[in-house]
This record gives structure tokens, sequence and C-alpha cells, in this order.
């Protein structure tokens, strides 16, 4: 009772908007689903380049929306601030889904992997300034780290929501300027087994460079009508049955490799990999075993070995075959990778 009172006395206040309210900016991005724009208020002009962004979405915004609304109450720093969102029907064409957020700022994490100088453009982007340490892999280790903890406790919020992501990867992650953290965007193909909301799986959304190799099996479900969400009385159990998060946390384990091997950032290098991965029927060490002999790959492996070889263990806990033996995002957190007061503690004790 008081959940849905609340959820609608927050909805009536909240400013609503509709179509002549926007004026459109630059383009962001065009995926088969919608177009991204950034927008500014027509009675708020001051805003320049606008602050706000626009996803004009087909059938699927309706999902999206619904997702975005739940975020929003139940885990709002996980994922860029949600404005509103509405059903765009004034005009002739197919009926569209509008949906607003706030403009979090200009670089995803996969531009920001782009350039030469990750992860030290990064360190400035979350610290303000530069920093006069000596560069090292000892300083991009902690850059990483940092990163990939910010992304796991996004992937928390979510997870501790009901909500699993599905698309996850470096385009689908936002680095806030105002918050100076990484949030998730792209709600598109997200879905919530928690609270009875099942969406429909649409496995011929997901990425497959970023895809754990479960998404195979769900595949060959029939996929049926997008338009409306079907309530049923999927839950924890079912939950708990197929752990259907840590699809999420293979994701985020190609990002974590993908970001200690420069030379596996590429669309191209990362498709190798995972080819080469499938044939070592998806084991990191055998996978390891053929590939340290590769010139390219040796810094990424020191970094990773570096504390003992923590962060390695830490990439092979998440990047696993079977959906069971890969952490969950609370407890990829509690990894000793990210605890390094309790690391220094342990190693003075020895
Ligand atoms: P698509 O379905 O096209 O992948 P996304 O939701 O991923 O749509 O958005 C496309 C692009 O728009 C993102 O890669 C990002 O560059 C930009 N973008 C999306 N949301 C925001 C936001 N809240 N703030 C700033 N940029 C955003
Ligand atoms: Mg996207």
């Amino acid at each position: 009772f008081d959940m849905f009172v609340l959820a609608f006395v927050e909805r009536l206040f909240r400013p609503t908007y509709k179509k002549d309210d926007f004026v459109l900016g630059k383009k962001l991005g065009e995926g088969s689903f919608g177009v991204v724009y950034r927008v500014s208020l027509a009675n708020k002009p001051s805003s320049k380049e606008g602050d706000l962004v626009l996803k004009k979405a087909t059938e699927y915004g309706a999902v999206e929306i619904w997702m975005n609304e739940r975020v929003r109450r139940a885990c709002a720093s996980s994922c860029a601030d949600f404005v509103y969102g509405f059903l765009e029907s004034s005009s002739k064409k197919a009926a569209e889904y509008w949906l607003i957020w706030r403009f979090e700022g200009d670089a995803t994490l996969a531009d920001l992997m782009q350039s030469r100088d990750f992860p030290y453009n990064v360190e400035t982007l979350i610290l303000g300034e530069v920093q006069d340490l000596p560069k090292g892999l000892e300083r991009e280790n902690r850059i990483i780290q940092t990163i990939v903890r910010q992304i796991l406790f996004a992937l928390d919020g979510l997870h501790s929501t009901g909500i699993v992501h599905r698309d996850i990867k470096p385009q689908n992650i936002i680095f806030s300027e105002e918050s100076r953290t990484f949030k998730i965007i792209d709600l598109g193909a997200a879905t919530d087994l928690r609270v009875g909301i099942n969406y429909i799986p649409k496995e011929f959304l997901l990425d497959p460079r970023y895809a754990a190799p479960e998404q195979y099996i769900m595949s060959t479900q029939t996929p049926s009508a997008p338009s409306v969400p079907v309530a049923t009385a999927l839950s924890p159990v079912l939950w708990q049955l197929n752990l259907p998060d840590r699809f999420d946390i293979y994701s985020a384990g190609l990002i974590f490799l993908q970001m200690a091997f420069p030379s596996l950032r590429s669309d191209n290098s990362l498709i190798q990999f995972n080819r080469q991965l499938k044939r070592c029927d998806y084991d990191l060490v055998a996978w390891r075993k053929s590939a340290e002999p590769r010139s390219e790959l040796r810094k990424g492996f020191e970094l990773l070995d570096l504390d003992g070889g923590i962060g390695w263990e830490l990439l092979k806990s998440m990047v696993r075959y079977k959906a069971r033996q890969r952490l969950s995002a609370k407890a990829a957190l509690a990894h000793p990778y990210f605890v390094r007061e309790g690391l220094l503690a342990l190693s003075f004790m020895q």
C-alpha cells in the first residue's frame, strides 16, 4: 500500500512534460530501437547545448520507462538520472516513447578507453586534478580498480532491486561529471524478475561481444510480441535458481579484462578473445597458458598479478562459464582486490 501511494504522490508532484517542451540539439546516438539527442527545455533557453538527454524509442520504450522509474525509486545512484518518460502520439507517425534524462557528461567508458591516455584520463576526471605521482603499473591498477568498483557498485544496486541489465558494455557506462562516478545507462534490454514483471526475452538485442555464454541457452525460446510487459509470478525463487544477475557479472568481467589489456580493447580483438576463450572451454587459466607468450599481453598479466595476483583472481571469478560459479556483484565488492587496507594488515601480520 505505502509503496504505491508514495510512488503516486511522487509522480504527482514531479514536473510532467510533452513534446513541445523540448528543443532538439545534437544527436548522440542511434540504434535500431531509438535515437538519442541532447535537448534543452524550450522555456529555459539559458542552457546552450541542453542539459537533458532525449531518447525517442520504438515500442521497447515502454519497458525502458518502467525500468527507469523503478531505478529512480530504488537505486537512483546506479544509473543516469531519469527525469520523465511518456508516450508521444501526436504526430501521424507510429507512436514513440520519449524518455528524458539529465545530461550526465560527454564521455562513456568506451570513449575514455579509446584514448591512449587511459586510464590516466579517468584519474583526472575522478580526482579533478593531475597527480604528480610517477606513472606506472601500480597507479594504473589503482585507477582500474576504482572503475571496476564503481561498475560493481552500480550493478549491485540494480541486482538488489531485481533488475538484470543484460547489455553491460563500455558504451553503456557513462561518466557522470556531477558525481564524478560511472553510472549505467540504456535499460532497453533489462529484465526484472523479482517484482514479477518478466519482459519477454529478446536475445536478439544482446551484444554478442559482451554476452555471457548462457545467452545461447535462453535464445532457443521463441521470441513473442514485445509490446506488453507480462506480469507473472516469477520471483526470488527463480532468481535463486537461475542467478540471472551473473550475466551482467560476466560482461563486467570482460570490461575489466579490456581495461587491463590494452590490446584487447578494440572490437575485433575482443571478438577474437571470445573465440579463443570458447576454444578453451571458457577456462581463463587455459587461455592464459596459450596467450602468455604474446608480448602485447605481458603488461596486462603483470597488472593483474600485482599484490599476489589478487586482480587475476577476481577476474577469474567473474568470467566463468557457469553462472553459479561467478561472484555476485555484492560478493565481488568484498573481494580482497578492493580491500587495500585489509590486504596491508594481512601482510603486516605475516
Ligand atoms: P542506444 O539504445 O542508442 O544504445 P543509449 O541509452 O545507450 O541508447 O544512449 C546512446 C548514447 O547517448 C550513449 O552512448 C551516450 O553517449 C549518450 N547518452 C545516453 N544517456 C545519456 C545521459 N544521461 N547523459 C549523457 N549522455 C547520454
Ligand atoms: Mg546503448
